[in-house]
């Protein structure tokens, strides 16, 4: 039943791409005759396995590295496309650090990717809640957490559990959610954002309506770093 409604909405989808796909051809004048005769590019195909969605994220992300970000789905024409219904490729959770906007770190626009955010990316019922939504209701294929270098968060924690010293207001949650990624770096902060991401990574893999979902390998759920210095993610788990 679901399914079906997917396929109605693709073909939906692919009516409204004809003035993105006419857009994205004339501006970058690399597509293919075929894809132009069809009126969208290769590339505005809404990526349908996890696989497919991480080479979408990989390629936006070997962009921005290299500072040739194309800004795709960005444009008036994107926003009356998913007006009124949206089917994002990925999940992503990562920090709410200013610095690592995934939007921006995965070259990608409107409607195509679900975005958590919270300090450390450190999660909790509410937050899980959040990421089981696209893939529970709209069978988004990917949720990627992702870690930084440098966060901000993670080191706070980290000095407020070596010091004994608590954190004000709600921000000793926090801390109280890193400690046994903490415990587990011997107070190396590099270290222990990563921890915490694959932690996050396999908690979410043991979520009630994500882990059936992975058996059927219709959903993956992978742990990635982000570089602040470079621009690149390199996947961890
Ligand atoms: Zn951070």
């Amino acid at each position: 039943m679901q399914n079906d409604h997917r396929i109605e909405r693709r073909g939906l989808l692919r009516t409204g791409l004809v003035m993105g796909g006419m857009l994205a051809a004339t501006a970058s004048g690399s597509t293919t005759a075929l894809a132009q005769s069809a009126g969208r590019t290769a590339s505005d195909e809404r990526p349908a396995t996890p696989d497919q969605a991480w080479a979408r994220l990989r390629e936006g992300n070997r962009r921005w590295v290299a500072g040739t970000s194309t800004h795709p789905h960005q444009d008036a024409a994107r926003r009356a496309e998913v007006a009124q219904k949206q089917d994002p490729f990925a999940v992503v959770f990562s920090c709410i650090d200013s610095r690592v906007a995934p939007e921006f770190v995965f070259d990608t626009g409107l409607g195509d990717l679900f975005v958590l955010r919270t300090a450390g990316q450190t999660i909790d019922p509410l937050v899980t809640g959040s990421a089981e939504y696209g893939p529970a209701e709209l069978g988004t294929p990917l949720v990627v957490v992702l870690g930084h270098q440098r966060c901000g968060a993670v080191t706070a924690a980290a000095e407020s559990l070596h010091d004994h010293k608590k954190l004000p207001g709600e921000l000793d949650t926090i801390t109280s959610s890193l400690r046994s990624a903490y415990k587990r770096s011997g107070g190396d902060v590099d270290k222990m954002i990563r921890i915490n991401t694959v932690d996050v990574v396999n908690q979410l893999k043991k979520d009630k309506l994500f882990a059936p979902r992975i058996a059927k390998r219709q959903l993956k759920v992978i742990g990635a770093y982000y570089s602040i210095d470079s621009g690149e993610v390199t996947r961890l788990v």
